[in-house]
């Protein structure tokens, strides 16, 4: 999907009209139990046409000066968008900053509308005309707190959109991506995967070239490795903040069959490894969780399941992900990862035959009744797989309200012995049929 990603010095409103932007669905997402997180990548519609926003405003940039901050998001904004949402005040009129800004910008190809906020009213309508001088075509008023204007300024946004979509690839060609924080060792595992110099990689930052999805064919299985670029065009300060590998992880996820998630065992597990393995689940992906530098420690019989240990209690919600321990370094056991890639891509899109689905779910339910609740139990009537990548199955119930978390966890297990579901999300959802 196209990217559209918002810029504009702080206190314009980027936030505000973010949320504008992405409307209900953050409601949706605030509803997903776990971790509240302070969301600046989020997925939008206008008109029937699906993309995504950047709020490149929420990427924390630490100590930087004001104005380096804003150039560093402006040239992120230049590097992953594919449409520029640049912000301005209309009741500041131009600033200086705006000035520096849209200089960045112009620098670029990329087609950018210009949005000048809190014109609450009509009569502030005037305001946006002196926004002309910053030499952009399309300035739109609009006020991100009453909601106006918001229309006709992404209708201009989606105008811009490129006509091409990204890469798609067969049905049959595995897509992966290699996600993780910083030099845990993703390019090193690129290359190794591939075995020739595709990626450059060097204990110099900002020597990777630049990287674009590379198909690949191993023993008859075509695979598309998705540019993760948290290994393209290094160098750049803010590559290395948090919440933009969190963003570069995130699109190239939604790319994805399956998610190489990789961890250093020198380093052991951060909190953002956590947070990134919390979008990895939320995604819907096949997950492998890679433990890499195996080579770099001092180790006895222990030391493997020991670590295994601190990966399952850090990522408790990835407990279906297979572990594998390497070291992209000296190859070890690099051999079994594409078979692992390939299995666990199967399982992703595993169709159970109906039968067999309720047999098992007949049988889960006679060695552990269902759930009362009131007076009242729950029945099952009857399961259905309706997708696959992730599976997901319905069950029909008399009242949904009725199967409790612990009570589909069990179901989620049981089902996940019956089938090969490893590595795979699964989902099991209620619907109400008597
Ligand atoms: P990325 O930022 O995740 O892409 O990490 P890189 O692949 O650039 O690797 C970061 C650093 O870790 C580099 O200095 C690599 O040489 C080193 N490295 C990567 N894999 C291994 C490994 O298996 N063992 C050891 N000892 N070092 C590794």
């Amino acid at each position: 999907n196209p990217v559209v990603a918002i810029v504009g010095r702080p206190n314009v409103g980027k936030s505000t009209i973010f949320n504008r932007i992405i409307g209900e669905r953050m409601a949706i997402v605030e509803d997903v139990p776990g971790v509240t997180r302070d969301r600046i990548y989020s997925k939008a519609e206008w008109t029937n046409k699906e993309f995504h926003v950047i709020d490149t405003g929420g990427i924390d940039l630490g100590n930087e000066p004001l104005f380096s901050q804003m150039k560093q998001q402006a040239e992120m904004a230049i590097d992953e968008a594919d449409v520029i949402l640049f912000l301005a005040n209309g009741r500041d009129g131009i600033t200086g900053a705006d000035e520096e800004v849209a200089s960045i910008l112009h620098r670029s190809n990329k087609p950018v509308v210009l949005a000048v906020n809190k014109i609450d009213n009509h009569e502030m309508e005037q305001l946006i005309y002196e926004f002309y001088a910053l030499g952009i075509e399309d300035v739109y008023p609009v006020s991100g707190s009453h909601g106006l204007g918001m229309g006709d300024m992404l209708d201009a946004v989606i105008h811009h959109f490129p006509e091409k979509e990204e890469a798609e690839y067969d049905e049959d060609t595995i897509r992966m991506s290699v996600i993780g924080r910083p030099n845990v060792g993703k390019s090193s595992i690129v290359n190794a995967v591939l075995g020739e110099e595709r990626v450059i990689v060097s204990d110099i930052p900002g020597t990777t070239r630049d990287a674009v999805d590379t198909v690949f064919e191993r023993d008859n299985q075509e695979y598309a490795l998705i540019d993760t670029a948290g290994m393209r065009k290094r160098g750049k300060v803010y590559e290395n903040t948090e919440k933009y590998s969190v963003l570069r992880a995130l699109r190239a996820m939604e790319r994805s069959d399956v998610v190489l998630m990789v961890l250093d065992i020198e380093e052991g597990i951060r909190e953002q490894d956590k947070k990134i393995a919390g979008y990895a689940d939320d995604a819907g992906r096949a997950i492998i969780i890679i433990v890499n530098k195996w080579d770099a420690v001092d180790k006895d019989d222990k030391t493997m399941s020991e670590f295994e240990e601190k990966v399952r209690d850090g990522f408790q919600f990835l407990s279906y992900a297979p572990i594998l321990f390497l070291s992209a370094k000296t190859q070890k056991r690099m051999q079994h990862l594409l078979p692992m890639v390939k299995q666990a891509a199967d399982n992703h899109k595993l169709r159970v035959p109906t039968n067999v689905l309720n047999d098992v779910i007949l049988d889960a339910v006679i060695m552990n009744p269902t759930p009362t609740e009131a007076n009242r139990r729950l029945r099952i009537n009857y399961a259905t797989q309706v997708a696959v990548g992730p599976p997901t199955i319905v069950l029909f119930v008399n009242d949904p309200e009725l199967l409790h978390f612990s009570y589909r966890r069990y179901l989620e297990n049981r089902l996940r012995e019956a089938f090969q579901f490893e590595a795979t999300p699964l989902k099991v959802l209620a619907r109400k049929k008597n």
